[in-house]
Formats: structure tokens, C-alpha cells, sequence
């Protein structure tokens, strides 16, 4: 229960709905004790006038209904009946009309709750680092915004519905019964405990079956998406029916668990109608000898066995209430954990520094940086200094850390040891958002949202961006001719939703979309490896006009030759092992060099 006080503050914030629907429902189940009473006391006078021994009723009744029988005292006995049935009709009216409200206040309440708790967590999401990211799953998160979040919704709205209704009625139907007859309210309520623990056990058996059920459903739909997914390998190695047995085999085990889960729902509701039915006997058989004594206890009977079903959705409600809140405690546990996760990377400043003006050279001096959650050194050590307007080349094989110092410089993670700054200014000490807006980086691996070209690369600040100022940028990226001969041209949708764009094409829109940022610094990692050679080079030659006065780092593990750079670096092993301009690195005779003329090799025998 203790982590369900998370939710409290919503509640502070919904207090006029919650207070509102807290008195419907007191209101409603007032109107709905009273049809009973009105019922026993006409049934009452009808065994009265049939007997025709017209002694006083004793009037220990509520204070409304009192007055109503006061009125009635001069009617005569069909005007009596009349006023009964259409009092019993008018309250029936009143309590549907304030169970409406109590809807529309308390589950209201929930959806709203439900809505703020989203946003917080997706908000909360977006503030956590890359870190964070590649240590949960996708699959964990969208689970604890979804499904976790409607299960504690069912405890902000139904469950605490369910239990004001619960507790307002039997207060009110125990307060009229017992006026009435003690020892007859003792007995007749006396199995209603049974009711509730028996269908709290039923219900827990239940959920546990259909968590399974859940579990096993889940396993079927990867197995099957899978199977869609690479229908190709399946086809190409002849595994159809491998693929099947597999399949047939995931769906008995979960056609098991529905079956048993069936069998078990199946005992719910005649276990309730027992226990309704055994009260009602109850009821009348011990109602029935008082009355062999006391005639006048006739109308009792019949108000009693009416409290009676009324009683019983509530009370067999108690179990399943009991674990909506168990199920709710637990997913909002799992809820807080993620909003508790501080951001190991913060913004130094909490508001805009909109005049914060960042220039001068990049410095990094002795960084280490150590994968915390693998232990991988990825680098070590490393100084260079990128002067502003510099165009600078990282070169290196897969693996020697070129993406993780592409990530220091963006603060997707911190340094361990050493310092990065930009003129002079840690970038610990600069506004986050002024330090990733400063900086155009197009990553190594792509992402495009399902989005139409244009929207994909007018993605961010550049929303206002104009049709021709987007098809310049796509130009230089070298994409804007194949984007033209697509069936809608920039309209046309990517991602999962949209058409497939080869790796080299989303490279290329990707690059036209860090154009446009228009950031200072130019930061590409091994942006051009799915493009070929050709486009390389009409690509690097447009850049090379475009990116004239800004400072550039471009990350690769291909040498380009076309711009010239201002200092190349290799990195190999997280360790900065050669530096220099181009014609001093093939002096040198090292890896450079040897790269240089194996690529040479390479495009001689390819043209
Ligand atoms: P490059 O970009 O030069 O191919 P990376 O910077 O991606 O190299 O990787 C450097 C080293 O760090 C590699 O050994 C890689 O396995 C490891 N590495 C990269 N990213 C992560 C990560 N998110 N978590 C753990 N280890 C990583
Ligand atoms: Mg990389």
C-alpha cells in the first residue's frame, strides 16, 4: 500500500471531484436503503388489511420515510398502494441519477489520473540518460507506461468507488436493519463474510491464471511476429514446418492455461448465487417462525431479503477490490522505481540561458570513460584540441571508441577522468540544451520516426523550415533527386507505417536533417557507411562548400581525401594512436598509411 501514496498528490489535485463523488454515493445508496423500507411497509399494511387487525405501526423507521407515512395516514388503502409503488419508482430514479454522477466524478477522476501519471512518467522518461536507455528494455518501458498505469488507475477509480459504495451501504442497510430486528440482522449477515473471503481467493486464483494466460499470449505474439519478420529465412531454408511445431507447441500450452482459467471463472458466479441464495433462506425461514408469532413482522421479511440482495454485489466486490489494490501497489512500485531513477547527466541550469554564447575550440584533456554497466574501457586517455572553424577527421576500426567520444561531447555521458570544454567552458557548467543545440550530430545509427521526408528533416528547431530551404539541404545530402522520384516525393511516409528507405538513403536524410539544425559544430559518425563511393564523393564536395567556416568532426573508419583536413586523428583501442595532416601521416608510413593505399587499391580495381 505504501507506494500507492505516490498517487496522493493527484488526489489533492482532484479533491472537489473526489469529495463530490464520495457524496453521490453516500446520497445514492441513502435513496437505495429506502425502497426496502418503503416496500416492508406497504406489504405491511396489505397483511393488515387482509387480516383486517389494523393495529399501529410501530414507526421505527428512517426520518424521511416517517414523514411519508405520516402523509399517507389519510389515504385510503388503494391511494396508499399508489403512493408506495410510485415513491419506490422515484427512488429507483434518484439513486440511477446519482450513480451517474458518481461515475462521472470518480472514474472521471481516474482517467484524469491517468493521463497526468502518463505524462509524468514519459516526461520522466525523456530526462534519464543514454545510460539508463541501454540498460532496460524497450519492451520494460512501455510496459510500466501502459499496462502499469491502467492497473493503478483501476485503484484510483473503481477500486475506491467499489469501497465508498461498499461501506456507505452496509452502514446505512445495517443502521435500518438492526432498528428493525437485531437478532434477525445477525443471522442474515453472517454468511456475507464467507462471500467476501470466498471470492477473494477465487479471484487471486484467477489472476494468477491469467497472468500465465497473459504470459503465454505473449510469448505466441513474438513467436508469430518473429515468424513474419523472417519469413524470408524460414522460406530459404525450408523450416516451415519447424517453424509450425514450434508455433503449435507455444499455442497448446497457452490453449491449456485458457481452458483451466475458464474452468476456474466458471465457479465464480454460482458460488456467489449460493451464498445469495443461502441468506435469502435464511431470511425467510427464520423471518417466517417470527412471523407464526408476530404477523406484524411480515414486511420485515421482505425489506430484509431485499437488503439482503442488495448487499451482495458490494460484499462479493470486497475480493476483487482487495486485489485490484494488491495488483495496483504493485505496479505502481514498479512506476516509482523509474520516477525515483535520478539522471546520472543533469542540466547545470534549470532555466533557459538564452544568452549563453558558446565559441572557441574543443578541448578534451585526458578522458577515460568506462562503460559502467559492462566494464568496457572504451577510452583512455585522450587529448586533442579541435580550434574553432577546424575540420578535423577521427578515423578508427569498429570498436576503438569513435561513437563514445561523439557521445562525451554531447553529454550522453559524463567522463570518468579528464575534462571536455569548449572554449574554456567545461561543458559540465554549460545549459545542456545551449550544448546540444550548439552542436549538429548526425549518429551512427540512423533514426527516422514514421513521419513524412519533410517533416523527418525539418525534425526539431526547424519547424517553421520552408518547403525550398529543406529540398537546398537535401540537396547537399545528396538525397533530393532520389526523394523526387518517390510515388509522393518529401510527403512521402517513413518508418514501419511507410516505405522502406535503404540504409544509405535514411544516412542521407539523416544528414540533411543535421544541415538544417544549422548547429556550430558539425559532428557526422560514420554517417556516409551505407552510401557508395560516388555519392560519397558528390556529398563530401557539397559539404565541403557548405561546411567552409564551421568546425567539423567527421568520424570514420574510410579515409576521404576530398576535404582537406585541418588534423586527422587515429583511434585505435580507445587510445589516440597517430595525428596529423594527411601528407605527414603517410610519411610516417603507419596505419594511416596503409589504410590510405589499401582504399586506393581498392577504387582502382572497382573503376
Ligand atoms: P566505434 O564507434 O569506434 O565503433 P564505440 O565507441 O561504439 O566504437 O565502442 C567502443 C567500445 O565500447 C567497444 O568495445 C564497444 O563494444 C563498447 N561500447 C560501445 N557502446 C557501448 C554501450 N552502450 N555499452 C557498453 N559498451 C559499449
Ligand atoms: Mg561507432
Amino acid at each position: 500500500m505504501k507506494h500507492l501514496s505516490a498517487l496522493n498528490k493527484y488526489f489533492w489535485k482532484y479533491r472537489v471531484r473526489f469529495l463530490a463523488g464520495i457524496i453521490f454515493v453516500i446520497v445514492s445508496n441513502y435513496f437505495a436503503v429506502l425502497a426496502p423500507e418503503v416496500t416492508g411497509y406497504v406489504i405491511g399494511q396489505v397483511q393488515q388489511y387482509i387480516s383486517g387487525n389494523h393495529t399501529s405501526v410501530k414507526e421505527n423507521y428512517s426520518a424521511s420515510i416517517v414523514v411519508l407515512i405520516r402523509w399517507m395516514r389519510n389515504l385510503n388503502f388503494k391511494n396508499l398502494v399508489i403512493v408506495c409503488s410510485l415513491t419506490i419508482l422515484l427512488l429507483a430514479l434518484l439513486r440511477g441519477l446519482l450513480m451517474f454522477f458518481m461515475r462521472q466524478t470518480l472514474i472521471v477522476m481516474s482517467r484524469h489520473i491517468e493521463y497526468d501519471l502518463k505524462n509524468e512518467i514519459y516526461n520522466h522518461y525523456q530526462e534519464l540518460d543514454a545510460g539508463f536507455f541501454k540498460t532496460h528494455s524497450t519492451g520494460d518501458m512501455m510496459n510500466r507506461i501502459t499496462e502499469d498505469v491502467s492497473r493503478v488507475r483501476m485503484y484510483t477509480g473503481p477500486a475506491i468507488m467499489y469501497t465508498a459504495n461498499l461501506i456507505a451501504l452496509i452502514t446505512l442497510c445495517l443502521v435500518n436493519m438492526l432498528r428493525k430486528d437485531m437478532y434477525l440482522t445477525l443471522v442474515v449477515i453472517a454468511p456475507l463474510p464467507i462471500l467476501a473471503i470466498t471470492i477473494y481467493i477465487i479471484n487471486n486464483i484467477i489472476h494468477k491464471k491469467s497472468e500465465r494466460v497473459q504470459a503465454l499470449l505473449s510469448d505466441l505474439t513474438t513467436n508469430a511476429q518473429e515468424s513474419y519478420s523472417g519469413i524470408r529465412v524460414i522460406k530459404s531454408f525450408v523450416q516451415e514446418k519447424a517453424m509450425f511445431g514450434f508455433f503449435s507447441k507455444n499455442s497448446e500450452a497457452y490453449r491449456k492455461n485458457a481452458v483451466s482459467l475458464a474452468k476456474v471463472e466458471a465457479i465464480y458466479f454460482p458460488s456467489m448465487t449460493l451464498m445469495v441464495g443461502l441468506s435469502t433462506l435464511l431470511t425467510i425461514l427464520i423471518g417466517s417462525n417470527m412471523a407464526l408469532h408476530n404477523p406484524d413482522k411480515v414486511g420485515i421479511i421482505v425489506e430484509f431479503v431485499l437488503y439482503i440482495n442488495m448487499l451482495m454485489f458490494p460484499v462479493s466486490a470486497i475480493g476483487s477490490v482487495a486485489s485490484m489494490v494488491q495488483r495496483a501497489s504493485a505496479s505502481q512500485k514498479r512506476i516509482n522505481e523509474f520516477l525515483n531513477t535520478k539522471p546520472i547527466i543533469t542540466n547545470p541550469f534549470k532555466h533557459n540561458k538564452k544568452d549563453e554564447i558558446l565559441s572557441g575550440s574543443i578541448i578534451f584533456k585526458n578522458v577515460s570513460f568506462t562503460y559502467s554497466h559492462t566494464g568496457v574501457k572504451a577510452l583512455k586517455n585522450i587529448s586533442f584540441e579541435v580550434k574553432a572553424g577546424e575540420k578535423i577527421m577521427i578515423l578508427g576500426k569498429t570498436g576503438s571508441g569513435k561513437s563514445t567520444l561523439a557521445q562525451l561531447l554531447l553529454r550522453f555521458y559524463d567522463p570518468d577522468e579528464g575534462s571536455i570544454s569548449i572554449g574554456e567552458k567545461n561543458i559540465r557548467n554549460i545549459n545542456l540544451k545551449n550544448l546540444r543545440n550548439y552542436i549538429s550530430y548526425v549518429p551512427q545509427d540512423i533514426f527516422l520516426f514514421s513521419d513524412t521526408i519533410a517533416n523527418n528533416i525539418r525534425f526539431g528547431l526547424k519547424k517553421d523550415s520552408s518547403a525550398d530551404e529543406i529540398k537546398q539541404y537535401a540537396n547537399y545530402a545528396a538525397i533530393h533527386n532520389e526523394i523526387l522520384s518517390l510515388d509522393k516525393g518529401y510527403e512521402t511516409m517513413v518508418g514501419e507505417r511507410g516505405v522502406t528507405l535503404s540504409g544509405g538513403q535514411k544516412q542521407r536524410v539523416s544528414i540533411a536533417r543535421a544541415l538544417l539544425k544549422k548547429g556550430h559544430v558539425m559532428l557526422f559518425d560514420d554517417c556516409l557507411s551505407a552510401v557508395d563511393s560516388k555519392t560519397e564523393h558528390t556529398i563530401v564536395n557539397n559539404l565541403n562548400e557548405f561546411l567552409n567556416h564551421k568546425t567539423t568532426i567527421i568520424i570514420t573508419h574510410r579515409i576521404f581525401v576530398s576535404i582537406p583536413f585541418d588534423k586527422i586523428f587515429i583511434l585505435d583501442d580507445g587510445v589516440i594512436v597517430e595525428s596529423g595532416k594527411h601528407d605527414e601521416l603517410l610519411a610516417a608510413n603507419g596505419y594511416y598509411a596503409e589504410l590510405y593505399n589499401l582504399q586506393l587499391h581498392e577504387e582502382e580495381t572497382v573503376n
